[in-house]
């Protein structure tokens, strides 16, 4: 088992402890559940044992899928230990289906697939409420370069088509998600944070119920209840 040394980091839903390999962190995922930039707040019983289990799965999968990215091992509890990545301060959104802020910021249809994915970017700023960006800022801000950028697009897209096939498998529509990029002591570019229900769309394939955070945000039922069906589902994948 991986010891922490100091917390480096505690953020709206999860910790980030040291190590005492410079190279690796301990990511602690919290029981806290924030909507609309942290202005909806709830201690929610099992959820950071939930996102932590969907997270090692879903990381699984990147990795069969040969995607780079964080994930080194499981630790005791709600805690996995991931390498020290230096972050790109730039959310990655895939869209599959129209959802949330697309729905909202042109007037569409939610539920609709969409004939191909959308890729967005967002500034990850709390105080700026993650403003939406395009590729113009996160190169003239130089929050990422050219090239980094590429692969940023490149792997998301791969990110999306190997999860999209894997979750229809297990009976769920990937609607959208959020990943994060960052740089490990080596230079590679990983893709970081995690991959949980709280940064993503996951909606029955059958029935069509919504069993992630949208739940918490629009008070449609119990969260974890949806988080359990998904962690059923996908376990069997
Ligand atoms: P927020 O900052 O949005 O409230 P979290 O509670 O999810 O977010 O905190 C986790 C923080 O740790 C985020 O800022 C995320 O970018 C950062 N992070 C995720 N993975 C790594 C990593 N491997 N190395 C360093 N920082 C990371
Ligand atoms: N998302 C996220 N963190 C954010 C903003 C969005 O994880 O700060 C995820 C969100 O859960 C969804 C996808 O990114 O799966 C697209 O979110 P959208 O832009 O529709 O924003 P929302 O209306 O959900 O805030």
């Amino acid at each position: 088992m991986v010891e922490e040394t100091k917390l480096l980091y505690e953020g709206k839903a999860k910790k980030m402890y040291e190590t005492s390999d410079p190279n690796l962190l301990i990511e602690y995922f919290k029981d806290d559940a924030t909507a609309f930039n942290g202005k909806k707040h709830a201690v929610i019983d099992e959820k950071g044992a939930m996102n932590k289990a969907i997270t090692v799965k879903i990381f699984g999968w990147m990795n069969e899928c040969g995607i780079p990215n964080h994930f080194v091992e499981e630790n005791s509890g709600r805690e996995i230990v991931v390498k020290k990545l230096k972050m790109i301060p730039v959310e990655v959104v895939v869209r599959n289906v129209v959802a949330g802020s697309l729905a909202k910021r042109l007037g569409l249809k939610m539920g609709e697939p969409l004939p191909e994915p959308i890729l967005e970017f967002f500034y990850k700023s709390d105080e700026l409420d993650d403003p939406m960006i395009n590729e113009n800022h996160i190169k003239v801000f130089k929050w990422a370069d050219e090239a980094t950028l590429d692969k940023m697009k490149e792997i998301a897209f791969r990110v999306n088509e190997c999860l999209k096939t894997r979750f229809d498998k297990a009976g769920i529509t990937l609607v959208d998600f959020k990943i994060e990029f960052g740089f490990d002591n080596d230079g590679n570019l990983l893709v970081g944070d995690e991959f949980t229900p709280d940064g993503s769309r996951l909606w029955d394939k059958e029935t069509g119920e919504i069993l992630d955070k949208d739940r918490f945000r629009k008070d449609l039922g119990d969260l974890i209840e949806g988080y359990e069906k998904i962690m059923m589902k996908i376990s069997r994948i």
